[in-house]
């Protein structure tokens, strides 16, 4: 592995984001080699603490994560580590912090390079972007780097996305800016571009000719949790289609890019989403369905979780249908759905091809069912692999066909050496390669096709609650793809 020289600053540095994802995948990339000798990580949040009591809760989040930490080499990166309490809110306040990091950059020679990591409630992202800059956080040799990697949520609709992004545009340009979304650090979604562009195989049937329909389904299988007061401002429309989904949905979209660079691949997810069709209020209300889930057992209803209003409107639950209008995917719908408390957890990508225009086996007398369609699986999570179905004879002296697939599963051994999506994304930091994070561009488009559904929403009082716990959702969202003459492939 590379070295790579870089002091690290984490707003929020006591956040339950830092303690369980963050320290432990700094500390992979430190096994790996990735860091050595030459970084430095400074904590801050409002409360008071010491640099050893700081070292001592990292420890800690490093052995939660199942690190072995009674080792030199888990005591030499932890000396790394270091604490400042700080007031984001407060910019006189950033002068002390300065002072750590000047200090800090000699004495590991750390060249200027430095990643400002806001890990903390959005509504704080602009303000700091500004202060690092006003108040000469920024490291000012030429020849580094400043970073700057952004949380979500990038806003709540377009035009706060944009003041959002505005404000960083003060400080920082879009090259230096790191759009988190976790997703693109996931091996099968990574894999995706891999699938596509190295396979003769696919890419050559990667079209409306030869694909029926593709469908991405993020299925959760626990309700909201302690996440409550954040996720009812927000709602599954905002949660998880406007980002994980749409930047599934633009990979799978998208053009052959020029070569495998963050600049040519941005391009041709960019021009993917230009294409995708933004729904009319008419065209909205069909295409999208939302969903809360009910009760069951002893178990509340959304509406009785802790700390969600009696009278919620939030949906748990989205289906839709997205139609690029492009040469590539003209009449081949995009069927997306994502919700909590369904039947179990998993992500997975579905392109199903289309059925061969005669079915010769299909003659009169003919015992055999019609041929099934061939469909690609994309297992993303828990267990990641492919999968093929395709149509072959059955074993015996007749002639019938059935459908077989074709599995290609990731072995648990080889699972468990995947980096985390944060390692990963960690390490891209690093190296200055936005590929797997959002640009604005797409975060732009990203948001004014969710806020046309989000605005038909807000008209109509829903029906709530609506799904069975542990089902696939809202009767809705089946009739959603049926009227199309379709169905799920992954169905109860
Ligand atoms: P958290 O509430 O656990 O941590 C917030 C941190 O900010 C704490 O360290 C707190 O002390 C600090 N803080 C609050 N106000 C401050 C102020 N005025 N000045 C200085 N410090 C202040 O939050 P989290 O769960 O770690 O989430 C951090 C970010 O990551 C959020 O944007 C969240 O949406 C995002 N995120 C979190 C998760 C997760 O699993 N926790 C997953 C995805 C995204």
């Amino acid at each position: 592995a590379t070295e790579r020289t870089a002091l690290f600053l984490f707003f929020g540095g006591t956040g339950d984001l830092a303690y369980r994802k963050l320290y432990p995948s700094l500390f992979n990339l430190y096994r790996k080699g990735n860091l050595r000798t030459h970084f430095a990580v400074v904590g801050t949040s409002r409360q008071a603490m010491d640099h050893e009591k700081f070292r001592a809760a990292v420890k800690k989040s490093l052995a939660d994560s199942g690190n072995r930490v009674e080792s030199k080499e888990a005591n030499d990166f932890i000396s790394h580590f270091y604490y400042q309490a700080h007031d984001v809110t407060d910019t006189a306040h950033y002068a002390v912090v300065k002072d750590l990091l000047d200090k800090l950059d000699k004495k590991y020679k750390l060249q200027g390079n430095r990643i400002f990591y806001l890990s903390m409630a959005p509504q704080f992202f602009g303000t700091i972007a500004q202060d690092l800059k006003t108040q000469g956080l920024m490291s000012s040799n030429k020849d580094a780097f400043n970073r700057l990697v952004i949380e979500k949520p990038f806003g709540r609709d377009y035009d706060s996305a944009k003041q959002l992004n505005d404000a960083l545009s003060k400080s920082f340009d879009e090259n230096q800016i790191f759009r988190i979304d976790h997703y693109l650090g996931k091996e099968m979604i990574q894999n995706i571009e891999a699938l596509r562009f190295g396979n003769t195989l696919v890419e050559s049937l990667w079209n409306n000719r030869y694909i029926d329909n593709i469908q991405v389904t993020l299925s959760e299988k626990l309700g909201v949790e302690e996440r409550a007061s954040y996720y009812d401002n927000s709602g599954a429309l905002r949660d998880m289609v406007q980002n994980h989904i749409m930047q599934i949905v633009s990979l799978l979209a998208m053009e052959q890019p020029v070569a495998f660079t963050d600049t040519d691949i941005r391009a041709e997810k960019v021009k993917a989403l230009r294409s995708l069709r933004v729904y009319n209020v008419a065209d909205a209300a069909t295409n999208f369905v939302r969903g809360q889930y009910g009760s069951i057992n002893d178990q509340p209803d959304y509406r009785h979780e802790d700390n969600v209003p009696t009278d919620s409107t939030t949906e748990t639950f989205v289906a839709g249908k997205l139609l690029f209008d492009n040469y590539r995917w003209s009449g081949t719908p995009f069927y997306v759905r994502t919700g909590k408390m369904l039947a179990d957890k998993f992500t997975r990508v579905d392109v199903v091809f289309k059925r061969p225009l005669v079915d010769i086996f299909a003659f009169p007398q003919s015992q055999s069912t019609p041929l099934a369609a061939n469909v690609l699986t994309i297992f993303v999570e828990p267990h990641a692999g492919f999968s093929l179905q395709l149509n072959a004879k059955t074993n015996d002296t007749g002639f019938q066909t059935e459908p077989i697939k074709l599995d290609y599963l990731v072995d648990a051994e080889k699972s468990k050496e995947t980096p985390e999506p944060y390692e990963r994304l960690l390490h891209d930091v690093m190296k200055g390669d936005g590929t797997n994070f959002s640009s604005w561009p797409e975060v732009s488009y990203a948001w004014k096709f969710v806020d046309q559904i989000r605005r038909v929403w807000d008209l109509q009082e829903p029906n709530f609650p609506n799904y069975t716990p542990h089902s696939m959702g809202p009767a809705a969202a089946e009739e959603l793809i049926q009227r199309d003459h379709r169905e799920w492939i992954y169905r109860l």
